[in-house]
């Protein structure tokens, strides 16, 4: 299952736009990425690259639920289970020998890629698409595969950003043992490793095991030829590289979830030692703060959170981490409400389940979460901040968001529990309908056929 063979897929279905015109990876092609967003955010296939021949840019690949669901072969209502029945039956891949990514094997030199430089004041060109994946340094009885940002210091040269998840882990046990970490970082890969990738299974699992069980036991890897890595075999571009032990380096500023500048910090070095790829390589560019960064980060903790809050109330109908809270510290959550303490512990199981998490809101199902309209109005009629507000003081939470505390990390987190009150009459909640006769529903259709013809 390759990243091609769902770009094809995609292409049949009419979700690719092609962009013939010469654009620059400086500015250029991020410029137009952006000017695509909308709540069907097309696909899109820039042809002609400023002074690259042999490489085409595909951008806003899994922008939409809609397209990730596809390319797990699921319905809207069926996500949340297919990640979580994949996070919890993790399946080895195959491994193989040959791919079509070694068609051209050579010496890195990092200029010949296409690296984007996203926003004004980037530090760099940033890849942000790559999976890095590594296995731990006591003989690789654990691997681990995570997306991380890129800046490209030199022709063989990167520096990652790493917060100490479980790659931090595993290059500090490499440093302990006064080793570099073996990393391989592929670019161009399924939406399914993608996912799995931004997914957080505890330390030990192989998010590759996960994306395997994503992809129906369809993943190939790849052992690389000068590193202890392996990497999905059908990728379009694998640079093999090692973490330095040692050296650092200035990062940043980048723009983030938040769409704001992510401080700058020292953070290690990756020298790359070896690139494989495809003769005619499709370099996928994935766009800061945009909705495929979103949903990608996102859907996996929509799932985690779904599943926890399944545990404490009898039922959960939907998650949203809502675009407008980045996709990262904003939650709705729908529930079946049972008794009056439910959405309390519906929104201490969430911000469990997600330590970035910030501001929660519990509503009941008959709120569409997706809509921020009926939110606020649940909010606004089923709410009383002296019984139904938690707040929780000093607590960690997101690194990005600007306003928390940067010394100490620490932030204060809210829970809105805006589900009606069970003491109090059902109706006094449910939003008044107007019956509808059969003579007004043909007046009211009759108006809309005339639509746009009436002056008033
Ligand atoms: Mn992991």
């Amino acid at each position: 299952m390759s990243f091609r063979s769902f770009l094809k897929q995609m292409e049949d279905v009419g979700e690719v736009i092609y962009i013939k015109e010469r654009v620059s990876p400086i500015f250029e092609v991020s410029a137009v990425m952006q000017s695509l967003i909308s709540p069907n955010t097309p696909i899109a296939f820039f042809e002609n690259i400023e002074g690259y021949n042999d490489v085409n840019i595909v951008g806003n690949v899994c922008a939409t639920r809609k397209r990730i669901c596809d390319a797990l072969g699921v319905t809207e209502d069926k996500l949340y289970e297919k990640i979580i029945e994949a996070m919890n039956n993790p399946e080895k891949p195959t491994i193989v020998e040959d791919s079509p990514v070694k068609e051209i094997i050579e010496e890195p030199k990092l200029s010949k890629i296409p690296v984007l430089r996203h926003f004004e004041h980037d530090a760099g060109p940033y890849i942000t698409s790559a999976i890095v994946s590594a296995k731990s340094p006591d003989g690789g009885r654990v691997e681990n595969v995570s997306i991380h940002r890129l800046l490209v210091l030199d022709e063989r040269r990167l520096s990652i950003r790493l917060v100490p998840r479980h790659l931090f882990k595993m290059w500090s046990m490499a440093r302990d043992a006064g080793k570099d970490l073996d990393v391989a970082i592929a670019i161009g890969v399924h939406p399914a490793v993608l996912l799995a990738a931004a997914s957080s299974p505890p330390f030990g699992v192989s998010e590759f095991a996960v994306a395997n069980k994503l992809l129906n036991s369809r993943l190939r890897l790849l052992m690389c030829q000068k590193v202890d890595a392996y990497a999905p075999a059908e990728s379009e571009i694998i640079l093999e590289g090692r973490i330095s032990k040692d050296e650092e380096t200035m990062e940043g500023p980048f723009v983030d979830i938040t769409g704001a500048y992510d401080a700058r910090r020292p953070q290690p070095v990756i020298e790359v030692v070896n690139v494989m790829r495809r003769e005619k390589y499709i370099y996928h560019a994935l766009l800061p703060g945009g909705p495929e960064h979103l949903l990608l980060m996102g859907l996996p903790r929509e799932a985690a959170i779904y599943e926890a809050v399944s545990k404490v109330v009898p039922g959960v109908k939907a998650v949203n981490l809502s675009t407008g809270g980045c996709g990262w510290l904003h939650a709705i959550i729908s529930i079946e409400k049972q008794t009056d303490g439910d959405a309390k512990n519906a929104l201490l199981a969430a911000f469990a389940a997600h330590p970035s998490l910030k501001h929660a809101v519990v509503v009941d199902s008959d709120i569409n979460v997706f809509s921020l309209e009926e939110v606020e109005w649940a909010i606004a009629t089923r709410f009383q901040a002296n019984e139904d507000l938690v707040v929780i003081h000093n607590v960690r939470g997101s690194t990005l968001d600007p306003s928390a505390d940067m010394k100490t990390g620490l932030t204060t987190k809210v829970g809105i529990d805006a589900t009606r009150p069970l003491r109090v009459p059902k109706e006094m909640f449910e939003k008044a309908r107007i019956p509808v006769t059969r003579r007004a529903q043909k007046i009211i259709e009759d108006i809309k056929r005339r639509g746009q013809a009436c002056i008033y």
